[in-house]
């Protein structure tokens, strides 16, 4: 699923490494392609003119940042962006009953995968300890009730049927769906089941009659949900079907199935925000345990196929702490001197940077930055911490008035020899010397943090 989707954004960011600083032709090249892509996988028009607009927005309006480069700032907005058509942070689950049954309603099209979901949902809802009774309001479809009884028993699940008298295979259903949907809710209630999956019939297309049969089922039963589910793989038609059924049946949330489908996907990245309701699960294969929750954050990684460089963006955000950072340039640009405690705090933000090191091994361009956290030695900020804490503040300001007899008292004062308080000392010197000229140069930052 969004192969060639993910092939062609990760192509254009690629394009954009080199650069050092963004033009707004840069940009406005990057969001074409960008806008291609998303065109060419489907994603209905007005989406991609917004998704286009917010990027090239932000992108003209990106401040420079000390630990991202060009490139990996449009990253983080392209991301950000697509978490947010695909219906933001912060996904809700089910919403269940004060007082059970809850009642879940699927509604969609013939063949969007809404029998296969019940059983699926069922399962689910199982492993959470819940107890729940399918019913069989699809009567349209030859079959549709064995199909949600095979499902309901390989999910451990009872369904409720209406009888037609003739057992097997080629059941075939009578009666009337609401008559059927109000009668299971029933029974659910008196057995005690406390969720109940209503399956309903669909249409090859969308038509007023399926629309009011929807409909009278939902003011029939009540529904805490109605599930709307949606294959997938259909592409441009997909944001009016949402709509008709939005408009229809009103539903609560919307479930995409056959995302394991090698289509173009679009319509996954059409409904949340044409209808306004969450995508709440995602279903990826036949087997009843081919379901997961939807989260789009982790849907726009799979789509950028990034997951590691973002959550490198996001360590290298938090390891650089920008505003630390610019504080210490903006007083050595004053003249002002590199103190112990500043000699401190870099050597923490470089523990930080450590904990990322294994993530920097899988990213190519990175082997200046590797080389600098290889020969760092992490319990080496433990012992600088002891000795720098054993000074006097006056001490950390101004090192030079630290003596012979001082020197000895830290060393005490922090478990090691007054050898290694001079060399500490030397080493510190030396930093101060080098940020002296760096403030004279213009340049700070951390190393090596421009190459991804
Ligand atoms: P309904 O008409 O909406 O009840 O749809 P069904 O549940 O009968 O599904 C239609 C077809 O799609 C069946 O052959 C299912 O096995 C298949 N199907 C359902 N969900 C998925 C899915 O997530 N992935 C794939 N590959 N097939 C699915």
């Amino acid at each position: 699923m969004f192969a060639t989707l993910s092939d062609r954004l990760t192509s254009t960011f690629k394009n954009l490494r080199s650069r050092g600083r963004l033009s707004e032709a840069d940009i406005d090249a990057t969001v074409r392609e960008i806008r291609r892509a998303l065109l060419d996988a489907d994603v209905a028009v007005p989406v991609v003119r917004e998704f286009a607009a917010a990027v090239r927005e932000r992108a003209l309006s990106v401040e420079v940042s000390g630990a991202l480069n060009p490139a990996q700032q449009v990253v983080k907005i392209v991301n950000e962006e697509l978490v947010a058509i695909l219906g933001g942070e912060g996904q809700r689950g089910l919403a269940l009953a004060k007082n059970p049954p809850t009642v879940i309603m699927l509604a969609g099209l013939q063949g969007a995968g809404k029998t296969t979901l019940a059983g699926k949902l069922a399962l689910h809802l199982k492993e959470k300890g819940h107890t729940p009774l399918l019913v069989a309001a699809d009567l349209q479809r030859p079959n549709a009730v064995t199909q949600l009884k095979v499902v309901g028993e390989r999910a451990g699940a009872p369904v409720y049927a209406p009888h037609s008298g003739v057992a097997g295979e080629d059941e075939v259903p009578t009666g009337d769906p609401v008559a059927v949907a109000r009668a299971g809710v029933e029974t659910a209630r008196s057995r005690e089941h406390d969720v109940v999956i209503i399956d309903t019939a669909g249409r090859l297309g969308v038509d007023a009659e399926l629309m009011a049969q929807a409909r009278d089922i939902r003011d029939a039963t009540q529904p805490d949900e109605v599930l709307f589910v949606i294959d997938a793989m259909i592409g441009q038609d997909a944001v009016a079907t949402a709509n008709a059924f939005a408009e229809g049946v009103d539903f609560t949330g919307v479930v995409l199935s056959k995302l394991d489908g090698d289509a173009r996907g679009g319509a996954a990245l059409s409904v949340a925000r044409v209808t306004g309701r969450p995508i709440l699960f995602a279903s990826t294969g036949e087997k009843l345990t081919d379901f997961e929750a939807f989260h789009p954050d982790r849907m726009a990684s799979r789509i950028l196929d990034m997951g590691d460089v973002l959550t490198l963006i996001e360590q290298a955000e938090k390891a650089f702490d920008a505003e630390q950072a610019e504080k210490m340039a903006s007083k050595l640009a004053q003249g002002d001197d590199f103190t112990l405690e500043d000699f401190l705090s870099q050597m923490q933000a470089m523990r930080n940077m450590g904990s990322m090191k294994k993530m920097l091994g899988m990213l190519p361009g990175m082997g200046q930055m590797r080389e600098a956290l290889d020969s760092f030695d992490e319990r080496e900020v433990d012992r600088v911490e002891a000795i720098v804490r054993s000074m006097t503040p006056a001490e950390r300001r101004n090192h030079k008035i630290i003596n012979g007899s001082r020197r000895a008292r830290i060393a005490k004062g922090a478990g090691t020899t007054a050898s290694a308080v001079n060399q500490l000392l030397e080493r510190f010197e030396g930093a101060q010397k080098m940020m002296k000229q760096m403030a004279r140069g213009g340049g700070m930052g951390m190393p090596g943090m421009g190459a991804l």
